[in-house]
């Protein structure tokens, strides 16, 4: 074994973690030319993909550390079969995917990036005014998901005045809010529903044609989890359609490929995975992801387990 560990990046890594890393560890970017039987540990980023099959390849793997919140491409039931601890980065990124929901609410409802299209494109001055656009202040935002970055949506909501209800696996008594069991219940009473659970099996295709529809005509949908939880087909025939009003996405089922379909609608604003990317927030995000490895090769528990892994 070498005086440092082996560990195999399965993500492009930024600079400010990688850098770091390869500073006390032997990073490998290939799994092709990676000593297999000596890498300890992986780091990856949330849409890096760690299947049981690449597991099982690497006998001597004592670590998965994912620099996002999200771990849903981590096959974490087989890692916990072989004892392999995974750890993420949560809480840090709150603030920013917070904020970027409540962007998207604004950019959807006051139609901002067509209002600036339309004065780039000398139509002010050609046309006169925009069409009148929504009011969000005050108006009733649904939340689907009301743990981290749900509560820190939520409080930003209320400084806008908006009735906030919301869903998630089980109410919790203690927030101000109002509890839905049901997602389509939730939808039928929003005006602006916001989507912020973890991905995978669980959440798949979680809202769909039936929820879009209950959202109804006047409904802005927001997506900031992953896409995943959203049918895509279904969202695209609804926007067509005039199923509902509009959307703003941040994640899509296939990225960083989004559909000509989607790009070309307009109701719908589109950003490319960018919920948490500010240089402050991955700069905190990379040290808790470096963190957790040095804890763990120092013998030590690492800071942010999954729950899974607790
Ligand atoms: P969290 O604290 O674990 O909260 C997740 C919430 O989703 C909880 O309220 C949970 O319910 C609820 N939930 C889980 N499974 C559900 C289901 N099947 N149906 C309904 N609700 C369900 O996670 P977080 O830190 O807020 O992060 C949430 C997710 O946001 C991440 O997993 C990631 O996918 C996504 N994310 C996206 C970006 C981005 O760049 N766009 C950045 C960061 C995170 P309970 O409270 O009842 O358990």
């Amino acid at each position: 074994m070498s005086a440092q560990p082996d560990l195999l990046a399965v993500a492009k890594l930024p600079p400010f973690l990688m850098e770091p890393l390869q500073a006390r560890f032997t990073v490998h970017t290939s799994l092709d030319s990676a000593p297999l039987d000596r890498i300890r540990g992986i780091a990856g980023s949330g849409e890096s993909k760690v299947p049981a099959d690449l597991i099982a390849k690497l006998p001597a793997l004592e670590i998965v550390s994912i620099m996002g919140v999200g771990y849903d491409g981590v096959d974490v039931a087989a890692a916990k079969a072989r004892g392999v601890m995974v750890t993420h980065t949560p809480d840090v990124l709150n603030d920013d995917v917070a904020d970027l929901a409540i962007a998207l609410a604004l950019n959807i409802a006051r139609r901002i990036p067509q209002a600036e299209r339309y004065l780039r494109q000398g139509r002010w001055a050609s046309e006169g005014p925009v069409p009148l656009a929504t009011k969000l202040s005050g108006a009733r935002m649904g939340i689907v998901g009301m743990g981290r970055i749900g509560q820190a949506i939520a409080e930003r909501a209320r400084a806008f005045g908006m009735h906030i209800a919301y869903t998630a696996r089980s109410a919790k008594p203690d927030l101000p809010y109002t509890f839905h069991d049901q997602v389509t219940a939730l939808a039928a009473a929003s005006d602006f529903l916001v989507i912020i659970t973890p991905g995978g099996a669980a959440t798949r295709k979680l809202i769909d044609a039936k929820v879009l529809a209950a959202l109804g005509p006047k409904g802005y949908l927001v997506n900031v989890a992953r896409g995943s939880v959203v049918d895509e087909a279904a969202l695209i025939d609804a926007l067509q359609k005039g199923t509902i009003a509009g959307a703003a996405l941040d994640v899509f089922e296939n990225e960083p490929n989004v559909p000509e379909a989607l790009r070309t609608l307009d109701n719908a604003v589109l950003v490319p995975h960018i919920g948490s990317a500010t240089r402050a927030t991955r700069q905190a995000m990379a040290d808790l992801a470096r963190h957790n490895l040095e804890l763990h090769f120092a013998g030590q528990q690492p800071k942010t387990p999954v729950p899974e892994c607790r």
